[in-house]
């Protein structure tokens, strides 16, 4: 199997990495591999066996011009600056350039220890492997931005967690690993130089234009921050948890990296929290927003020595941009409601009633995924299935008028302004109940409700009838439910 490694940050940036090695799996098979995604990646997987395909991805057999390394980083987590972190149980094999040019990492995820263990095993069970690669497909189906799941492959050996599990490695495809913790370890342990070397090289790879800018470091932190707040109006858009956004967690890219115990909302409630380590809810669904701004500015305060070696007085410059995150963040967050609500363009009345819904699909415990189907529905003229949403007939009668009153204002139709709505508004998620039962059937060796769930997720848009318990709202009685890393 030919990669045609590239390994740029192997070469330009020694002493941000140590390199490593993966550990043998005693008896790798592949879980599943995902053929689209090697085709857009230009990787020819075609005439590769199973058997093969197992060795590479488990790490067992390294391919050729691979450098195998671990990236140094530091982070906060949940609020307190920890300065070694690094990939514990990554390895980064290398970098391939796509058909279209696009670069990309091709890291393993529970390959064994590295330098930067500490006291971790270095490895992955096979649940959160299964639950990355569903999560991180539906996501990209979804059109949110995030790292792929290029191969699942299981080791056949047990990981010890709460219990023994099967263990797993994922091979994550990313279009880099650099995280905001990235510049934070280099920020805290070597100072400006090695900063600006690392911005420099973030904005070569990321975004090439931006290296004419009067202030380069400044610019990547402006532009950083407005992928940021796209990125998470749109987890907010489809009622995405990610559960650790840690500043280790948060990708330069704007992808959405490191499934850890995420989960999608059914219910709306703004306070959800389902990780069994976030008993604070710092991460919440509705303290998503808080947290992006807390970790830009964890992200500005890194970039500061290198933003004032070009130019002192461009420190204030970065303050401002930090201090002007939450009116960024509104601004995306409104465009993506407009869009789901099937409104076009900014219009009096709008802020009104997107703040208000909120607290109606609280008080009324409304599906949040299912909700802004059954409006696309309305304006078909079918109310069938708002109405089962509803505890009552009229439950939410006067924000339905208001709303319907923008839609009067479209340019298009009502039937054209649903299929809009349809077109952003998923219609199938990774229901919890759903991921629960495909994981535990995989963990015991069968992995058909996996695999069905996997495909109706990659197709989240367009109703079909064969999948309509996949549509369906959590099953009376389900919950409260717990996810765990
Ligand atoms: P996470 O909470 O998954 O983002 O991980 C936080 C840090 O712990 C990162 O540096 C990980 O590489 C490391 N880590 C997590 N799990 C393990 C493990 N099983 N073995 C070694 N390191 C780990
Ligand atoms: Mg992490
Ligand atoms: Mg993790």
């Amino acid at each position: 199997m030919d990669f045609a490694f590239d390994n740029s940050f192997h070469d330009a940036m020694p002493g941000f990495y140590a390199p490593a090695e993966a550990a043998k799996p005693s008896a790798p098979t592949l879980l599943i591999f995902n053929h689209a995604l090697a085709d857009r990646l230009g990787i020819d997987a075609a005439g590769v066996s199973d058997a093969q395909l197992a060795r590479i991805f488990s790490g067992e057999e390294m391919p050729g011009g691979a450098n195998p390394l671990a990236l140094a980083y530091a982070g906060h987590q949940f609020g307190h600056f920890s300065p070694q972190l690094g990939d514990g149980r990554a390895l980064l094999l290398g970098e391939i350039v796509a058909p279209d040019g696009a670069r990309f990492d091709v890291q393993l995820k529970g390959s064994g220890p590295t330098p930067f263990s500490r006291n971790g095993d270095g490895k992955a069970a096979i649940g959160p492997v299964l639950r990355e690669f569903l999560v991180s497909e539906a996501m990209a189906a979804m059109g949110i931005a995030t790292t792929r799941a290029l191969a699942a492959v299981a080791t056949g050996d047990r990981v010890q967690r709460e219990q023994a599990h099967p263990g797993a490695v994922l091979t994550r495809i990313a279009s880099s690993h650099i995280r905001v913790g990235t510049f934070q370890f280099f920020a805290a342990h070597f100072g400006a130089d090695h900063v600006v070397q690392l911005s420099d090289y973030a904005v070569r790879r990321h975004f090439p234009e931006l290296a004419e800018a009067a202030n380069t470091h400044l610019a990547l932190l402006d532009r950083v921050i407005g992928l940021q707040c796209d990125l998470v109006a749109s987890w907010l858009g489809v009622g995405f948890i990610h559960g650790v956004m840690n500043t280790d967690n948060v990708a330069i890219s704007g992808e959405t990296i490191d499934y850890g115990p995420c989960a999608f909302m059914d219910r709306f409630a703004v306070n959800t929290v389902f990780s069994s380590i976030d008993a604070n809810g710092r991460y919440s669904y509705g303290r998503q927003p808080q947290i992006l701004h807390w970790n830009m500015a964890r992200f500005a305060e890194a970039l500061l020595p290198a933003i004032h070696a070009v130019r002192p007085d461009d420190v204030e410059e970065a303050k401002a941009l930090a201090n002007a995150i939450p009116e960024r963040f509104r601004t995306a967050w409104f465009a993506r409601m407009r869009a789901k609500l099937g409104l076009t363009q900014p219009g009096d009345g709008d802020a009104e009633l997107i703040d208000g819904l909120f607290d109606q699909l609280e008080t009324h415990q409304v599906d949040f995924t299912l909700f802004f189907r059954a409006l696309a529905m309305l304006l078909r003229g079918e109310g069938d299935m708002l109405q089962a949403l509803l505890p009552a007939p009229d439950a939410m009668a006067p924000w339905i008028a208001e709303w319907w009153a923008l839609i009067e204002r479209e340019p298009a139709g009502p039937l054209e302004c649903a299929d809009a709505m349809d077109r952003v508004n998923p219609l199938y998620i990774p229901r919890n109940h759903l991921v629960e039962a495909a994981l535990a059937d995989a963990e015991a060796g069968d992995m058909t409700a996996w695999r069905e769930l996997l495909d109706v997720v990659r197709q989240p848009f367009v109703p079909r009838s064969e999948w309509e318990a996949f549509a369906r709202p959590a099953p009376e009685g389900f919950g409260p439910y717990t996810t765990f890393c």
